[in-house]
């Protein structure tokens, strides 16, 4: 079953009618925002996401894809995966195996939505950037933020400068790093950053040592305050 969107054809199955509606509705809006943020003038072709009825099939394509994608004989697909993003669309999962993935028991709609939107905003990076790699921070920073799914920031950032570049940290922390930098230097800055890696090598360090300094400083705070 197919469901063309602004930006999006969106193929799903059987499985996922009681909530197309709402879906459908929910990635209009909030992809549109997401496009305005790449500002992202012709948009091309539309990206087609595929909503899998099986985890076992939706596996199978993503571990084939990136091999393809990445010149690989064998590829690892972590048990947690359930969204991946390719130059020929995005696959994820209904909600009913989305949930069978590992810490997705009890996802709810919104969460698949986000993923959705998350794996989106990879796409129209690569739409924009082509196949350039970012910084862990940056990319998943990016498509955990303007994707809305997540709002809240750590309490705490200890993750090393190394994990926030080759992406060993968790989402959570990526997020932490880029709202911070979004918040304070703005979207140019950002856009800048994804346009020039070698201004993001050189920035990352400094925007590193900025947000441990910033957190251990609100730690601090926190402790006088007690
Ligand atoms: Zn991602």
């Amino acid at each position: 079953m197919i469901k063309e969107l602004d930006y999006i054809i969106l193929e799903h199955s059987t499985k996922d009618l009681e909530y197309i509606d709402y879906l459908t509705e929910n990635i209009t809006k909030l992809s549109k925002e997401i496009v305005d943020f790449f500002e992202i003038k012709n948009f091309g072709k539309k990206i087609h996401v595929k909503l899998f009825s099986t985890l076992e099939e939706f596996r199978k394509e993503c571990i084939e894809s990136a091999k393809k994608l990445y010149n690989l004989d064998s590829y690892e697909l972590k048990d947690w995966v359930s969204g991946m993003s390719f130059p020929n669309g995005i696959y994820t999962l209904c909600l009913e195996e989305y949930r069978k993935t590992r810490s997705h028991n009890n996802a709810s709609l919104d969460e698949l939505l986000f993923l959705i939107l998350h794996e989106f905003v990879h796409s129209c990076c690569r739409k924009k950037y082509g196949n350039t790699k970012h910084c862990a921070w940056l990319s998943e920073g990016l498509a955990t933020t303007i994707s809305h799914q997540y709002t809240q920031n750590n309490y705490e950032f200890n993750a090393t400068l190394d994990e926030m570049i080759i992406g060993t940290s968790n989402y959570k922390d990526y997020h932490t790093m880029f709202s911070y930098v979004l918040k304070k230097y703005g979207r140019d800055y950002i856009l800048n950053l994804l346009n020039n890696p070698e201004l993001q090598k050189q920035e990352t360090l400094k925007l590193y040592n900025e947000v441990l300094d910033f957190y251990k400083s609100k730690k601090e705070e926190s402790k006088m305050k007690k």
